[in-house]
């Protein structure tokens, strides 16, 4: 196939995506961005485009939506929707997690299944992709509430997953709380301890050291390795982290750890910047014990700490910046005012984090710009890691976990470094991580058949 016909297939892919999947407009971009780093790929090994690999790879397996019904404290029905998208399973068993926030719909939960397929594929432990969730809302229900919730969510799910065959773990507004409620619901209905179903589950019954912390831990190796190819340190630098969730909290922790200082936090009603560096203590008191809010932070922080209702984190000036919130965070007057500000490095905590056209002005202004897939891909490796230590019954010590997510991020930050320069583009680690990740997945589905 020559190059000009390949662009010409890919561009009808695209718009075959539109029209079988109409308003869906995050599964659109997540699709796109794959397809269009596609090009050199199937160009040079066309056996790869053969057999409808790709239209196979935007299909998913099987997409399971639901009703989930449960009673609010105040003993009234409601009524939400569940949905699990098994995207691939071409490597290993369906592997994603759960998210509980009202934006959930279709199209959120198939753009992240279908970039988890290639985040899975990246860390190189047998897990194939997939994902789900709720357009339940935690916020503001009390523990019983959820704990309802997540018992009608599983009275639906547990008849799609097992340890063998899909295994769920926590996204955004799915927490070890919540993971345990899932899982004791599982354990009740089907009379069985099937520790390898659901990971993050607690240390004391079957969940990995360093699975809270693993995600952000791993964004900030990335970040760090991204900026050695550079010549450049992670210690001195002054860091912008947006969110302030599982992944923004322990990405501080690591950016502290490694001689950085993490200037900001976020929430949906607006930021924090602390000229001193986040105090690591306060904010877990306030997101971890109390579930507050970031404003609660700088009441109690003193005077270094502004809040700043509204606005965004990208507008403080910082070298480095790691979007740890959620989709679409980061859009193009973001990007310009952090290129004017001086960023040297983008590394996504969150999943698509920064918008295509934001993209673009990150990388034309040269600045090292890491995707999610590949850079937040160190809390589905310890999910992986989780699922090993639970078929063996083992329970390995936290160093050496750190260890592996350590290995496991220098791997995935060298494959994608490898393809980029294989494929002629240096340094674009958006076409390293897009096509390493899709040579995997593809060869694998090859091997096994038209399925
Ligand atoms: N939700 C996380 C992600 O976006 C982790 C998934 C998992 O551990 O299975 O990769």
């Amino acid at each position: 196939m020559t190059a000009a016909s390949t662009q010409e297939r890919l561009a009808a892919l695209q718009k075959e995506i539109v029209r079988r999947n109409p308003a869906q407009p995050e599964f659109h971009q997540a699709a796109s961005e794959v397809l269009q780093s596609l090009e050199p790929v199937l160009t040079a090994r066309p056996e790869l485009a053969e057999a409808a690999l790709i239209e196979r790879l935007l299909e998913p397996e099987r997409q399971v939506v639901f009703r989930v019904s449960w009673q609010d404290d105040e003993g009234r029905a409601r009524v939400n929707r569940g949905f699990r998208v098994e995207f691939n399973s071409a490597p290993g068993p369906y592997k994603g997690g759960l998210r509980f926030h009202p934006s959930v719909n279709l199209s959120v939960v198939k753009f992240l299944g279908f970039e988890q397929i290639f985040k899975n594929a990246l860390t190189g432990l047998g897990v194939g992709g997939g994902k789900g969730g709720s357009d339940f809302d935690p916020r503001g229900r009390s523990d019983a509430e959820v704990m309802r919730f997540c018992q009608a969510f599983t009275t639906e799910l547990y008849r799609h997953i097992g340890a063998g065959t899909d295994v769920p773990a926590g996204d955004i507004g799915v927490g070890s709380r919540e993971i345990g409620f899932l899982f004791g619901q599982y354990r009740r209905i089907t009379n069985r301890w099937e520790a390898g179903v659901l990971t993050g589950k607690g240390t004391g019954w079957g969940g990995s050291q360093g699975r809270t912390q693993a995600t952000g831990y791993g964004n900030v190796l990335f970040l760090a390795e991204m900026l050695r190819r550079r010549g450049q340190d992670l210690a001195g630098r002054q860091a912008l982290v947006s969110g302030s969730g599982n992944v923004a909290i322990y990405t501080v922790e690591k950016l502290h750890e490694l001689g950085a200082r993490a200037l900001t936090v976020s929430d949906s009603a607006g930021y924090v910047v602390d000229e001193k560096g986040i105090d690591l203590e306060l904010l877990k008191q306030i997101k971890e014990v109390e579930r507050g809010r970031v404003r609660d932070y700088a009441e109690r922080r003193g005077a270094s700490a502004v809040y700043v209702p509204g606005g965004s984190v990208w507008e403080v000036p910082a070298d480095v910046a790691l979007p740890s919130a959620t989709q679409n965070e980061l859009n193009v007057a973001d990007a310009l005012t952090l290129v004017r500000g001086g960023v040297q490095a983008v590394s996504e905590g969150a999943n698509m984090p920064v918008t295509p056209e934001a993209v673009r002005i990150l990388r034309d202004a040269g600045v090292a710009y890491g995707p999610g897939k590949a850079a937040n891909a160190g809390g589905v490796a310890v999910s992986a890691l989780e699922m090993r230590q639970n078929s063996g019954r083992e329970t390995w010590p936290r160093e050496r976990v750190e260890n592996e997510l350590a290995s496991v991020m220098r791997d995935i930050h060298e494959v994608c470094w490898q393809t980029a320069e294989r494929y002629g583009t240096p340094g674009d680690y958006v076409t390293g991580a897009n096509v390493a990740g899709f040579e995997r997945v593809t060869e694998a589905m090859l091997a096994q058949g038209l399925l």
